[in-house]
């Protein structure tokens, strides 16, 4: 990787993957910018207006997803603005449907050059996704900050990176972990498959120490 060159970094993986904690960690150490789609969207319905991001606003409220020609519009508008700044994009998740891989992926190669692209899959399987869905525990303050339940964390303990409290979430409910698992495979694989036809995407085995798994990355990224 040419360090003199912007990039741009696509991590996916299932819920639980660990893909917002390698993120976080890759961002610390290069000081790219770490993307995800609901701060970016909440930050833009912050700052904007007009009708269609006032609709949002009230989908967000209501705890449903912003819909994805609406979510395809912030994420260029705002990759075009961040990357003037950063010498690199980490997107977390993003993105998160076939709409928006359509929309969005093709538009990002042609901003930063294919060489510039980096799409990385971090694998975990079904039963491990499970596993750890049920020892996770996430601040109340701040949806970024999840741990895994240890003798040292548990639900109540406080937040080790801010004023917030661990507790486990709606998540961990069966029901939610179903629904959450399909969404992954009905919308989020196949914005995968759309750009595996356009891209190399390297599969990094997830079900590594956190440690490991950021060796990889960066082993992938050539960095
Ligand atoms: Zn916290």
């Amino acid at each position: 990787m040419t360090m003199d060159k912007k990039v741009a970094i696509f991590l996916f993986g299932r819920p639980a993957s660990g893909k917002g904690t390698q993120a976080k960690i890759l961002s610390d150490k290069t000081g790219f910018y770490h993307f995800t789609t609901s701060r970016e969207g909440k930050e833009y319905i912050n700052a904007h207006d007009d009708e269609q991001t006032k609709r949002q606003a009230e989908l967000y409220k209501a705890g449903k997803l912003f819909l994805p020609e609406w979510t395809s519009r912030v994420v260029l508008e705002k990759t075009r603005e961040i990357i003037k700044m950063a010498k690199g994009i980490i997107y977390d998740g993003t993105p998160r449907t076939l709409y928006e891989a359509k929309a969005v992926f093709p538009e990002m190669v042609k901003l930063l050059g294919k060489e510039n692209v980096y799409v990385l899959l971090i694998d975990i399987s079904v039963e491990e996704f499970k596993r750890r869905v049920e020892k996770r525990l996430i601040c109340n303050r701040d949806s970024r900050h999840v741990y895994i339940r240890s003798d040292s964390l548990m639900p109540g303990t406080k937040c080790p990176d801010g004023d917030g409290v661990l507790e486990t979430r709606d998540l961990d409910k069966k029901e939610v972990l179903q629904m959450r698992t399909d969404e992954y495979a009905e919308k989020t694989i196949p914005a995968i498959k759309f750009i595996e036809g356009l891209h190399t995407i390297t599969t990094i085995n997830g079900e590594q120490s956190v440690e490991n798994v950021h060796k990889d990355i960066i082993e992938a990224l050539n960095l």
